[in-house]
């Protein structure tokens, strides 16, 4: 026995790929999606995305790596459970520095006919930088609210300036600024 081992393939969830979602193994064959073993989860949004990337990569060379940040995620459950970016503990993980916010006290349940309702949210922002680490949220509005911290995240609005935004009221969106 020599103790070279083959490089793997695949891994359970699909292709061993690269940076550029090119196979590690088999130069000639790319792959994006659930069919992927990417560094992100398997979602529609995420599948077509890195099927534009694979797309450019195979016409002009590997030039694109997909950018995972600030992929919102959502539970479709009743209410909706939403998240984007990292979990307090993914950032303890990374020893990152940052401030919770967190709502969870019903004097501080968001209710409102038109608005729809919030009944839980947390919040990580890095102390040194006011960036947005992720978002976690519970309410009928969540799949809709995550998207403007998803937003926030990819883009790098501090959470200073979101909180200064003067959203239309009413509307879900304008919880946000609560929500800082
Ligand atoms: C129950 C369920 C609920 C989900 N809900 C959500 C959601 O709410 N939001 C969200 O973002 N994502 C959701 N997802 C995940 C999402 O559907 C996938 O991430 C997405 O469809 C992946 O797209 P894809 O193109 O990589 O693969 P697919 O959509 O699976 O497409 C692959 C295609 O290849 C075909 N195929 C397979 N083998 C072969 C072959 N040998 N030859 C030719 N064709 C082949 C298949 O038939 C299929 O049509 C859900 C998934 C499931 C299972």
């Amino acid at each position: 026995m020599s103790g070279h081992r083959p490089l793997k393939r695949w891994e359970k969830r699909g292709v061993r790929v690269n940076d550029f979602l090119q196979s590690v193994s088999i130069p000639a064959v790319f792959s994006a999606g659930d069919a992927a073993t990417s560094g992100s989860l398997p979602l529609a949004p995420v599948a077509s995305y890195e099927g534009q990337v694979v797309a450019a990569n195979l016409l002009k060379g590997n030039h694109q790596r997909p950018n995972y940040l600030g992929i919102p995620s959502v539970v479709f459950t009743v209410p909706p459970l939403a998240a984007v970016g990292l979990s307090e503990r993914g950032a303890c993980d990374q020893n990152l520095k940052f401030r919770v916010k967190k709502e969870d006290d019903l004097d501080l349940v968001f209710v409102s006919a038109t608005c729809g309702n919030i009944f839980w949210v947390k919040v990580l922002v890095e102390v040194d930088t006011d960036r947005i680490l992720g978002a976690h949220i519970l309410g009928s509005e969540a799949s809709e609210v995550i998207n403007l911290f998803a937003l926030a995240i990819r883009s790098g609005i501090r959470a200073t300036d979101l909180k200064r935004m003067l959203f239309a009221n009413p509307s879900s969106g304008s919880n946000m600024t609560r929500m800082l």
